[in-house]
């Protein structure tokens, strides 16, 4: 089936708009997460390989891409975005099978990508300068310079997205991009390399160099000539990209894990509530960011949420991506057998419900049972560690102090929620909570393309999406001229 799927070679990187074999001729598997074989081979990019896409944006920049105006940019990405929306059948089963997620997810991914290109292709022209007022003698204006060239080191887990909403933000504000996608999860990621070639993204642009994490992500991290990183990843892995960008003294954007809480007030509307209180946690079978892994309820309702959601987890189904259930198998048995070590921690949690896997979930596909624990042990280390898998906990508070001080006791803070009908609540919770995003009666508003995202603390620095993507991936000079 996967053969039908490709109109692009799997085993080569692209480099100067060209599919180019790795230096090395070395590949990678990748598996299918839903029955454990081999889907394909990707290439496996070297040093070699990074430093000639490195060498082929930075002539992009002096030539023709770097002579491009900021609409005839944004020309591109629209196109780019129409060409998505033409392969998005295509597109969608690639992602199914390769990272595992339901095919309705990556169908949502696939709009995701359409919208970001759309999104930043608008915006390219419409990021203005600025004029300060200074002394009077003195005319002074700040102009937006793009960085040069980006570096992009991404997960497995929403590749797409993740494409969309960087990649399209560098490329509008002028930059060139190199690309290093997961060697667990790569296929939309190529698919997206010949998207670029078909709209005719001048050569060197967009290159992309997959590979493993120690060699090829290694090695562009720590290229001399990248201007900006990246990273979306783990706390692990970017304490080593920081230490590779220090010594080149260049900028990171790093988004990181989480353990994003909802706040469930007594005064919350349930019905309303419950529905994100449990997606926002079994969704890519928790293998999400901006997972909401804890669930703090209120003393008078504690009962009755616990109800609801035991309710609605006992009718979760997991099965074969393909089926499209409510969640599809984890990535690897790396990642099941990280999963399966948090659940032998707790034995000493009182576990509310759990879904069920269906029978053709295959042994060989890595599939986990989703399960909601209930604890009033806050510093447990299920409720403190992201686990990034389908574990979801409910803890009790008393009161809007206690409340803020569980939220606030991790060291991650991605995403949060405050479910309240009082307003004045609503904002002071907001306000309190250590987050780079906090929604009020929702979650997540369905990926908000629009919505500056990041995090403080553990869950890193920086933000992407929205407006504010486009300040991070350019910077500001400062002309000050004397006309006295
Ligand atoms: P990971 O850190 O293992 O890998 C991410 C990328 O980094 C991969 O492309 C990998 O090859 C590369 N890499 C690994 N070692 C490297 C090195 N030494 N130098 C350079 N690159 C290297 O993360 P993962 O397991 O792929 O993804 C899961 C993590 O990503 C979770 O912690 C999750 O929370 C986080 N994540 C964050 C966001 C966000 O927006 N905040 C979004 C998605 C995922």
């Amino acid at each position: 089936m996967i053969k039908e799927l490709l109109w692009f070679p799997t085993n080569k990187c692209l480099i100067d708009g060209s599919w180019e074999a790795p230096t090395s001729k070395n590949e990678i598997a990748l598996i299918n997460p839903s029955d454990g074989t081999i889907l394909i081979y990707i290439a496996r990019g070297s040093k070699k390989d990074v430093e000639n896409a490195v060498s082929s944006a930075q002539r992009a920049l002096k030539t023709s891409w770097g002579k491009k105006n900021a609409h005839e940019r944004g020309q591109f990405l629209l196109a780019m975005s129409k060409l998505v929306i033409k392969y998005q059948e295509k597109l969608a089963f690639l992602e199914s099978l390769d990272v595992g997620k339901p095919l309705s997810q990556a169908t949502k991914d696939v709009t995701t990508l359409a919208r970001y290109l759309e999104f930043y292709g608008g915006a390219a022209d419409k990021i203005h300068g600025i004029t300060i007022p200074f002394q009077n003698d003195f005319t002074v204006i700040g102009l937006r310079e793009r960085l040069g060239v980006t570096a992009h080191i991404i997960p497995w887990n929403y590749p797409m997205q993740i494409i969309g909403r960087s990649i399209s933000a560098s490329l509008a504000m002028g930059n060139a991009c190199v690309l290093k996608p997961s060697e667990e999860a790569c296929l939309t990621a190529l698919a997206f390399g010949e998207i670029a070639r078909e709209a005719g993204l001048p050569d060197g642009a967009l290159n992309i160099v997959p590979g493993f994490g120690s060699e090829a992500g290694h090695a562009l991290a720590s290229n001399k000539e990248i201007a900006h990183i990246s990273f979306t990843g783990s706390l692990q892995t970017a304490t080593l990209i920081q230490m590779a960008a220090a010594q080149n003294i260049v900028g990171t954007t790093l988004e990181l894990g989480g353990k994003s809480p909802q706040i469930v007030f007594d005064d919350a509307n349930f019905e309303k509530a419950v529905p994100f209180l449990v997606n926002a946690g079994i969704q890519n079978a928790g293998q999400t960011c901006s997972a909401s892994s804890r669930i703090l309820v209120q003393q008078g309702s504690y009962r009755t949420v616990v109800k609801k959601m035991s309710a609605a987890y006992k009718q979760l189904q997991v099965g074969p991506a393909i089926e499209n259930l409510d969640l599809g198998p984890v990535i690897s048995r790396r990642q099941m057998e990280i999963i399966l070590s948090y659940r032998n921690k707790a034995s000493d949690l009182k576990i509310s419900a759990e879904g069920r896997i269906t029978k053709n979930a295959t042994k060989q596909g890595f599939y986990i049972t989703p399960q909601l624990f209930e604890t009033d042990n806050y510093m447990h280390p299920l409720a403190q560690e992201e686990i990034f898998g389908p574990i979801q906990l409910i803890i009790p508070f008393r009161d809007e102090t206690e409340a803020i001080k569980i939220a606030n006791s991790t060291e991650y803070g991605l995403v949060a929620s405050v479910w309240t009908e009082n307003g004045s609540r609503q904002m002071r919770v907001a306000k309190a909570v250590h987050a780079g995003q906090v929604f009020i009666n929702n979650y997540g508003a369905g990926g908000g393309v629009e919505l500056p995202f990041g995090g403080v603390g553990k869950s890193g620095h920086g933000r992407e999406k929205g407006f504010e993507a486009l300040y991070g991936f350019s910077q500001l000079k400062t002309i000050a001229n004397f006309c006295g």
